[in-house]
């Protein structure tokens, strides 16, 4: 249990950390333009390696989280444990900053929880702040790039040199990466009043300015370039919610966090003493009439034929309502935006009518009748580059050198943004030193790979976000798992540097070792024990002998759908009280270890043989016809001979082409030998 384990000391509350200290005419490795969630990341990563510049509108903003106060969930909270695992910012500052805390899905299987944690905004921005300023080979830079130095190599190809700042200030790099966000030629709109801007100062009616020299220039260098939009819900005046008729929402009482090498060193969550709790209403008849009465003060958007183009999986309340009208409510979670204030966030409920309507809106759900808003929520439709014009590292493949990261390459979410961060900041890194190699997560090993070989190899129409079903290897990648898939490819690469980071991962794995050993020792009787298809099955166990009962081992009985590890570990405790159970840190590895032991037995086998297959080599003499592939799809086979890939891997990153005809250009390869 965690519970005896102290508190570590709270972070500083004063978010303004970061100070200026780039000298002009100092040149760079990286230059970093932007200070999200991407840019922290490649600022976290690229310094590890080489001297690194962020340039970023206002450094007071680093670490701002434009819009929900949470970190996590599914499929985000695995990206935050492998960001974590690669010794980036996200996990740390998020257990800094969490003032709450879920593991999502705890009583699904262990593949598909989710940690997820509510920030305190302040606390959060801060924590971000303080990791960066304490990284060696980091220069700050407050203002905004409004241009690319652009060059051309010795074989005439174009390479970036450098960026040119507001002030006219040119600063030479060996490689550039862009995470600038929702700015890149940001429009802000509320009801039917549009304006320019990146996005609005928290909880203010300010506005910091857009990217519109910088979106000019990506456009001038014929980047595919559309359009996504996003919204942000109205904020709450806490003090006017009656919590008294609603619902609560209670953080787990052993909140188990994101850093790994805080849970090795045994700390608790510095907040918890002051966990807040959040609350949940619902939309009802009132509030869905109200949504489609003033549907023609919603703003008409450039993207989508004025429709926009936001984020399927997180719509606002008037799609919501329009998509299924048979619903009579939705749910709206308020999560408060910290420990020390009374502003609550509305989560579900962006949608950008004018204000007066907004407050009509918010008033006709349960317990909000008298409820104030603070700020009104409003949209922001924006210019992305189309990845598909990426390569696996994020470096352009039309400019050597330049890298984008983040929501300019179609993504949504803090995760998804931060994620690409370490890649591109890793690549610029490597880059920048001369060191040849590519800093490359594969599917296999990480929802950092699909999301990155989704984002090349697809492209993106609508805003990409993360979702576990994306991943053909669940079982394996795993929440829990991250540092043991990807801490020491970290350390490979020289972007994990951290000693004690390496300890724990060593520790875990002989914890995890240790546990599924004493689960294969120790035996206990089951009664009417079966195999069906390679699943055990069976009733009742326990330690001591019933009538028909057979003798099995704890892996063994573990590895029945309805065991759980706590299950054994209790017969364990009852045998013997010197026995310790594992680790909180390691539980759900052990478990996971043994439950699916079979699966992921199968699951390694398919992800070799695809290993393998990813490097064979494709004659450059195939001719591609129908005699030759008579079940290819035509796209495909078009595809195939205006690409003419040299391995399978290749193949299988041109976009348009299916998994099954990767079967049949793999089975025809094999077969001529
Ligand atoms: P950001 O966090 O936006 O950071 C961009 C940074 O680049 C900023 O620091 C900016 O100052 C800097 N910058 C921009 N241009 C320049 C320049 N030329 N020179 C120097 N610096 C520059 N996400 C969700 O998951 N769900 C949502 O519902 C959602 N809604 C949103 C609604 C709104 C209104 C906004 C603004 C954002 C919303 N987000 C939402 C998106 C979330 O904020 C992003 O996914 C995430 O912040 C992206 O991270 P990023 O690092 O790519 O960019």
């Amino acid at each position: 249990s965690l519970s005896t384990f102290p508190l570590p000391p709270k972070p500083p509350s004063n978010p303004n950390i970061l100070k200026q200290t780039h000298e002009q005419g100092t040149s760079y490795g990286t230059i970093v333009i932007g200070g999200g969630h991407a840019g922290c990341e490649a600022l976290s990563s690229s310094s590890t390696l080489t001297s690194t510049l962020c340039i970023t509108q206002k450094l007071s903003q680093v670490g701002e989280l434009s819009c929900n106060p949470s970190i996590g969930g599914i499929g985000k909270g695995h990206l935050v444990r492998e960001i974590d695992a690669l010794d980036g910012v996200m996990g740390k500052a998020a257990d800094l900053g969490c003032c709450h805390f879920r593991m999502l899905n705890e009583r699904k299987g262990t593949a598909v929880r989710g940690p997820r944690g509510q920030m305190d905004r302040d606390l959060y921005k801060s924590a971000v702040q303080s990791i960066l300023s304490e990284k060696c080979n980091l220069d700050f830079l407050e203002g905004a790039v409004e241009d690319l130095i652009i060059d051309f190599d010795v074989n005439g190809e174009k390479v970036v040199k450098g960026v040119v700042t507001n002030t006219g200030e040119q600063i030479l790099a060996d490689a550039v990466v862009v995470t600038t966000g929702t700015f890149l030629g940001g429009t802000l709109m509320c009801g039917l009043e549009r304006y320019s801007g990146g996005r609005h100062l928290r909880d203010s009616e300010a506005v910091e300015p857009p990217s519109n020299a910088l979106s000019k220039t990506f456009r001038g260098l014929n980047f595919d370039v559309g359009r996504l939009k996003t919204g942000t819900p109205p904020r709450l005046n806490g003090d006017t919610i009656d919590y008294d008729l609603l619902e609560k929402q209670g953080s787990d009482s052993e909140p188990i966090g994101f850093d790994h090498v805080r849970q090795f060193n045994g700390l608790r969550l510095p907040n918890e003493k002051d966990f807040i709790t959040c609350y949940k209403t619902a939309t009802n008849e009132e509030t869905h009439r109200l949504c489609l009465e003033y549907e023609h003060l919603l703003p008409r958007y450039d993207g989508a034929e004025g429709d926009g183009m936001g984020p399927r999986y997180c719509p606002s309340i008037y799609k919501k309502v329009q998509r299924f009208p048979e619903r009579t409510g939705h749910n709206c979670f308020l999560e408060p935006e910290g420990i020390n204030t009374n502003i609550v966030y509305p989560n579900g409920m962006s949608g950008p009518y004018p204000p007066e309507i907004q407050q009509k809106i918010i008033n006709s759900m349960y317990g909000m009748s008298e409820t104030e808003i603070i700020v009104p929520g409003y949209d922001v439709e924006y210019d992305f580059i189309n990845p598909i014009g990426l390569k696996h590292t994020l470096e352009t493949k039309d400019v050597g050198g330049l890298y984008l990261a983040g929501q300019i390459c179609g993504t949504t979410g803090y995760e998804e943004a931060a994620a690409q961060g370490v890649v591109a900041g890793a690549n610029a890194g490597l880059k920048s030193k001369g060191d040849e190699r590519e800093f490359i997560v594969g599917r296999d090993e990480g929802y950092i790979g699909v999301l990155v070989d989704d984002l090349v190899t697809k492209g993106v129409t609508e805003p990409y976000r993360m979702f576990t079903s994306r991943s053909e290897y669940r079982l394996s990648l795993r929440a829990d798992n991250a540092d043991l898939r990807l801490t020491r490819k970290g350390v490979e690469y020289g972007i994990v540097t951290d000693d004690e980071r390496v300890e724990a991962l060593e520790e875990r794995k002989r914890e995890v070792e240790r546990g599924v050993e004493a689960l294969e020792k120790f035996r206990l009787f089951v009664s009417e024990w079966s195999e069906k298809g390679g699943d055990k099955m069976g009733g009742t166990f326990s330690s001591s002998k019933k009538k028909s009962s057979v003798k099995k081992s704890a892996h063994e009985v573990l590895r029945m759908p309805h065991v759980t590890l706590g299950d054994i570990e209790n017969i364990m405790k009852s045998e013997d009280d010197k026995f310790q159970s594992v680790s909180l840190n390691s539980h759900d590895t052990v478990e996971a270890t043994v439950k699916y032991s079979a699966y992921l037995h199968r699951q390694e086998k398919d992800m070799d043989s695809w290993r393998k297959a990813q490097g064979l080599l494709i004659p450059p003499d195939i001719v591609y016809d129908r005699t030759n592939f008579p079940t290819l799809k035509e796209e495909e086979l078009q595809l195939l001979k205006k690409f003419r890939p040299g391995t399978l891997g290749d193949a299988n990153s041109i976009q348009g082409i299916t998994p099954q005809g990767l079967v049949y250009l793999q089975q025809f390869v094999r077969k001529r030998g």
